[in-house]
């Protein structure tokens, strides 16, 4: 949405494509906030902003783009407050802002814990007040790569079935995150990196997809979410025998330290057996019931919801969930791609501000600046180009394919081979990786991949055909999370959240201060690397 306000003020003709209301976006669900150097709560800088995020990302994050991501971020930030963003304030009436993870000073701007609630909401009012045409449930497929350019995408309309094709000068990919390649995970079911498997295909190199961030407190045993905000207020990681184990593991951040610290923490005390029932325990009892009341409203009521622990008087039972893709899309600073025309914002790019681990608000913030730093390039080159011709042979291969899986009367059902993916992605590329666990999920992938092709599609019908939907980003899941095992098996080092601690436990700067590339050659990935962008920052230890 925020690509697209964008690119309609520079004056270029938008069409919005969402499989869901755009409302129903997962961002909505983001809940403890968005980081920006205002320095309300305490002395901050663009320039500590983006250290403790070049820290924070293990040296991995491309440093001239976190400079531009911290410096335009403030001013993103008031444009926000100004379209009507009702974030929390402190009593001398500015934004207030809470500590998050490996932050330098409290950065992380918030709307209690309904920030990503509160953006959604600004951000459609935008869109439907400058009337941007939004073509909701429809699902993007493929994408029309022409005379060596992307010239659209290819649809499926959910309400009244059907292929559709729009074209576009220009087309910029948000389609957000892919963690239910994972049983249990934080991410809504439409997270199936549907955006990323398709830009794949089109021959479009992917970054660093070895990094699935794990984040340390999600409820057992649904994975649903506690936010950070929860130890940003204060709250304390206890194991079974009541003790802080964070202070031996980052004295001085404690639980603010960055989130693969301190997942593989809690992991490592849970592997020890000093874990309640394969979790460790969140207390927040001492912030007392006020503070937990106006500040941390949902995460309480999702604990009693789900955990049914009321966090003001107990503890609550929290261990590392599937959260976070740090990988995606290749782009630069203004979301362009290797291929001319397509464009990537948001958590399905990689640009990279993240590296091997992001920190927590920081998400937000990138789909807001690289959103409108995309939809403004986006514009610019649509602007000054000329037609667009999509051939008629592109759509007839679609409904080829289409119609091939439609008119198959028997075969295996699309979720047996989700849910094997899922359980086996969580068990063999989680938060502690071993070699023989990733090579033995390729080998999952692999045959997991052989049965899809004979994928069985029940619903012959045009009208919400979610089982259609579904086989599609089933085959979108497989084929990004083989990328991701591949990489991680290439990366011989610990670095972020991609931690083998069994055969390579420390970082190689030497030979893997480097970004993966991964491409999609003869139905296969097949990798490479690139060189990391230093600005000012050259790596040091990382200790918290
Ligand atoms: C529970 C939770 C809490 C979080 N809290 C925070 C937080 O407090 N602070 C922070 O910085 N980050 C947070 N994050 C991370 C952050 O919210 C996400 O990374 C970010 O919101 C992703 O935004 P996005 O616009 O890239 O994707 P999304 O918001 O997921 O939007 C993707 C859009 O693409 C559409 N789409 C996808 N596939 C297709 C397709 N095939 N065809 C058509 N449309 C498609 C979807 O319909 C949707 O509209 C949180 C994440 C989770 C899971």
């Amino acid at each position: 949405m925020r690509a697209a306000i964008e690119a309609f003020d520079a004056g270029a003709d938008v069409a919005m494509v969402s499989k869901l209301h755009p409302t129903r976006s997962h961002s909505g669900a983001a809940e403890g906030g968005i980081n920006a150097a205002l320095g309300n709560a305490k002395e901050d800088s663009p320039e500590t902003h983006a250290f403790d995020t070049v820290k924070g990302s293990d040296y991995l994050g491309d440093q001239d783009s976190i400079e531009i991501f911290t410096r335009e971020a403030p001013g993103d930030i008031i444009q926000l407050e100004n379209w009507g963003a009702f974030f929390s304030r402190q009593p001398d009436g500015k934004l207030a802002q809470r500590p998050f993870g490996a932050a330098g000073s409290p950065r992380t701007i918030y709307a209690a814990d309904i920030t990503g609630h509160v953006l959604i909401q600004v951000l459609w009012e935008q869109v439907c007040k400058r009337e941007i045409k939004v073509y909701e449930e429809f699902f993007a497929w493929q994408l029309v790569v022409a005379d060596g350019r992307c010239q659209g995408v290819i649809c499926w309309d959910l309400l009244n079935g059907g292929l559709k094709t729009i074209g576009g000068k220009t087309t910029v990919l948000a389609t957000g995150g892919a963690g239910r390649q994972y049983r249990v995970t934080t991410n809504a079911y439409a997270c199936t990196g549907d955006g990323t498997a398709m830009a794949l295909r089109a021959g479009v190199p992917l970054k660093d997809m070895e990094f699935m961030q794990f984040h340390p407190t999600t409820l057992y045993p649904t994975g649903i979410l506690l936010t950070e905000g929860c130890r940003g207020e204060g709250a304390y990681l206890l194991n079974k025998d009541g003790e802080r184990f964070m202070k031996r593991y980052a004295p001085n951040a404690l639980e603010l330290a960055s989130r693969d610290v301190v997942s593989r923490s809690e992991q490592t005390e849970i592997d020890a057996g000093r874990g309640v029932n394969g979790s460790v325990m969140l207390d927040m009892r001492h912030l007392g019931a006020e503070r937990i009341i106006e500040r941390l409203p949902g995460s309480r009521e999702l604990a009693m919801t789900f955990a049914g622990v009321d966090p003001i008087y107990e503890p609550v039972p929290v261990r590392p969930g599937a959260h976070y893709h740090m990988g995606g899309i290749e782009t630069d600073s203004d979301g362009a791609t290797e291929l001319t025309g397509l464009y990537a914002a948001g958590e399905c790019a990689c640009v990279s501000v993240h590296g091997a681990n992001r920190l927590g608000g920081n998400s937000l913030m990138e789909t807001i600046t690289f959103g409108r730093r995309a939809g403004r390039a986006a514009a610019e080159w649509a602007l000054s180009n000329t037609t667009v011709d999509v051939p008629q042979s592109v759509e007839r291969d679609a409904e080829r394919e289409l119609n091939a899986l439609l008119g198959r009367s028997s075969g295996e059902r699309p979720w047996k081979i989700r849910e094997e993916l899922g359980t086996s992605m969580l068990e063999n590329f989680a938060v502690f990786r071993r070699e023989e666990q990733m090579v033995r999920e390729v080998e999952i992938i692999e045959q997991l991949r052989d049965r899809f092709r004979n994928v069985y599609v029940e619903d012959k019908g045009t009208v919400f055909n979610s089982d259609l939907t579904q086989a599609i980003e089933l085959g979108n899941m497989l084929d990004t999370a083989w990328c991701m095992v591949q990489a991680g098996i290439a990366r011989k080092e610990s670095r972020g959240a991609h931690a083998r601690p069994y055969d390579y436990p420390t970082r190689d700067d030497e030979n893997f201060l480097k970004h993966s590339i991964t491409r999609w050659k003869d139905d296969r990935p097949e990798l490479s690397w690139s060189e990391v962008r230093m600005t000012k920052w050259q790596p040091e230890e990382r200790k918290y």
